[in-house]
């Protein structure tokens, strides 16, 4: 078993340069120097992220009866915050620096750091900081709302929300009268959150701003144990059914003292990247606090009455809540692969490729004609193109040799290519065959080749990409 302190910088900087030079991930503000924590996707990270989304999405409200989306504002009521006991202690211990003023998360120092003010003292002489005792820094950006004159108006005062899961409470009762559901149910969400985290580090592991899936689900208090446990396995299935196998997934069983108070039982769900064994998602059960606390706060009342056994209580609350940005990158660094196939004669050749999964691959498929200067094969082969493009991101490339072009759709993880050759048109093969109106596709993992007519190509393609 791999253990915490596992790590390979040389791998997660492949995988950091990559996701620039393909266009998967940015800097922020790159031109300008670059903005701490915060990330841009780009062409292709876009559409991951959109895929990822999707499929979740799909598998947690679309497919289910029990559970159904809501989408939140980002700015916060101060209320809901204070109620939800954010504004008083959503805070990590910070440490400075006395010498080199550098700040620190006190929680993430196994010992004090170098000290880059004492790099140059002489061998011998201790070169760590010297730190401050922890103190507690809060997390949430506030901002202020409104044309308020007075700078210090606190009825002014607005949070970007921390996390999703705080608007889904405030509106449980809206969407419980709208929705018409019963115990138990879940409401879920997507969307970003922002944490003015004290060391933003591992790429976008640890970022500033960035997106949640959350589900809340809302249950009987004799059932929040039980469904934790299915949840925890749920999750853990649908982290394989997107690509990332359970032999890489660890379970930590939060042990007592470490779990929010509130809680009775929190599973984090860890993937091991190449920078060690890190959470990408908690399964939480927290009981009735949220619901309690905004009901206490808001003085109106969020109990739940149950027709059936006429009892009136608080529900309870089981929270799987997954980060999408650190999923991404588990995708990223779960797909990425180089294989060796250098020939038996000693011709080196390492082939860069993507191992997505076809339902989150961001190119489905890509289109190339065996040449670009015969006008019939550019035709049929945009022919092909425009017969798809409703129905998946495709990818038309008619730029160099078709190897060359199916190894660069190797690398972004596009898993079919289909190539459009003179069989394509009506040339009979050598042996005599006629392939008019047939194409080949080439599968990215297995190199593959298969025949296939363009009248069959569309439902094929469809039934491997969902
Ligand atoms: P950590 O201990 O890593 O700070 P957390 O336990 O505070 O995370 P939660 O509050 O449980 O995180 O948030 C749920 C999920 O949101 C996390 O499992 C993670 O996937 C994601 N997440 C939280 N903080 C960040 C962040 N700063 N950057 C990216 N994703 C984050």
């Amino acid at each position: 078993m791999a253990n915490k302190d596992q790590t390979d910088t040389a791998r997660m900087e492949k995988i950091v340069s990559l996701c620039k030079r393909k266009g998967f991930i940015f800097q922020s503000a790159e031109l300008y120097g670059g903005l701490n924590g915060c990330w841009d996707y780009g062409p292709l990270g876009a559409e991951l992220k959109r895929n990822l989304k999707d499929y979740w999405w799909r598998k947690n409200v679309q497919e289910r009866d029990d559970i159904v989306g809501m989408d939140g504002s980002i700015l916060t009521h101060q209320a809901v915050l204070t109620a939800s006991g954010h504004v008083g202690g959503f805070s990590d211990p910070m440490v400075d620096c006395k010498v080199c003023k550098k700040r620190y998360r006190a929680d993430q120092l196994e010992e004090a750091p170098r000290c880059e003010k004492k790099a140059s003292l002489p061998k011998g002489e201790d070169k760590h900081c010297e730190l401050t005792e922890p103190r507690d820094f809060n997390l949430m950006f506030q901002t202020k709302m409104g044309a308020s004159s007075d700078d210090n108006d606190p009825h002014a005062v607005a949070y970007l929300r921390p996390e999703t899961a705080q608007t889904i409470f405030v509106q449980y009762k809206n969407v419980l009268d709208s929705s018409r559901q019963k115990l138990p149910f879940g409401i879920a969400q997507i969307g970003k959150a922002f944490r003015n985290e004290i060391n933003p580090r591992n790429f976008t592991f640890r970022s500033r701003e960035f997106e949640q899936m959350e589900i809340e689900i809302f249950c009987h208090p004799d059932d929040g144990m039980r469904l934790t446990d299915e949840w925890l396995e749920k999750r853990l299935c649908f982290y394989e059914e997107i690509g990332v196998p359970r032999k890489k997934l660890h379970i930590l069983d939060v042990p007592d003292g470490e779990r929010a108070h509130y809680s009775k039982k929190t599973y984090d769900i860890e993937y091991e990247f190449p920078f060690g064994i890190q959470e990408l998602e908690g399964v939480a059960y927290r009981g009735d606090y949220d619901l309690g606390k905004h009901q206490e706060h808001s003085g109106k009342p969020l109990e739940y009455f149950d027709e059936q056994t006429k009892e009136r209580f608080i529900p309870h609350v089981v929270e799987p809540s997954a980060g999408c940005d650190r999923t991404i990158l588990a995708l990223i660094c779960e797909a990425s692969d180089e294989e060796d196939l250098t020939t038996e004669g000693g011709k080196p050749d390492v082939r860069t490729v993507m191992h997505f999964k076809p339902c989150i691959a961001p190119i489905k498929v890509a289109v190339l004609p065996l040449l670009k200067n015969k006008p019939e094969l550019v035709a049929k082969a945009k022919e092909v193109k425009n017969l798809l493009q409703p129905h998946m991101t495709v990818f038309y490339d008619e730029a160099a040799a078709i190897g060359r072009r199916y190894r660069r759709q190797d690398e972004v993880g596009t898993p079919f290519c289909v190539a459009i050759d003179f069989e394509t048109l009506g040339e009979e093969t050598e042996d005599g065959q006629d392939l008019t109106d047939t194409v080949t596709v080439r599968h990215r993992d297995s190199m593959e080749q298969e025949r296939i007519a363009i009248s069959e190509l569309l439902p094929w393609l469809l039934a491997r990409i969902v």
